[in-house]
């Protein structure tokens, strides 16, 4: 499954990250997920639960953010209607992505001794 595999790069992602400022343990995470992604949310947190134990995530909370797909004609930028076809019709253009095929690690909260 894809989303094991992305569990656990924004695991490694994420401890890399807590290393650097020598956090003891990372207590949240957001990650902004596109609709057009192809990832799928829920298998996303089963996955996190699966992975985070014995990690410095294990006591962290995943948030996921959804980022709905916008489409835009590449020549005059006007946006297809919506629920219709994916096309600009005065251009005779396909529409493309602008937003909405992303997958990205948007915030880390970690948790840092105060002594350090
Ligand atoms: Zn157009």
């Amino acid at each position: 499954m894809h989303e094991y595999s992305i569990v656990s790069s924004l695991i490694d992602r994420a401890e890399a990250e807590a290393k650097k400022v020598g956090a003891t343990s990372i207590a949240n995470l957001t990650v902004r997920i596109g609709d057009q992604s192809g990832v799928d949310a829920r298998l996303l947190s089963i996955a996190w639960e699966t992975f985070r134990e014995r990690t410095l995530c294990a006591g962290a909370r995943l948030d996921i953010e959804r980022v709905p797909a916008v489409w835009k004609c590449p020549r005059c930028g006007a946006a297809p209607a919506p629920g219709g076809p994916l096309r600009c019709f005065p251009c005779n253009q396909p529409a493309r992505l602008v937003a909405g095929d992303e997958l990205v690690l948007a915030h880390l909260e970690l948790e840092v001794p105060d002594h350090v």
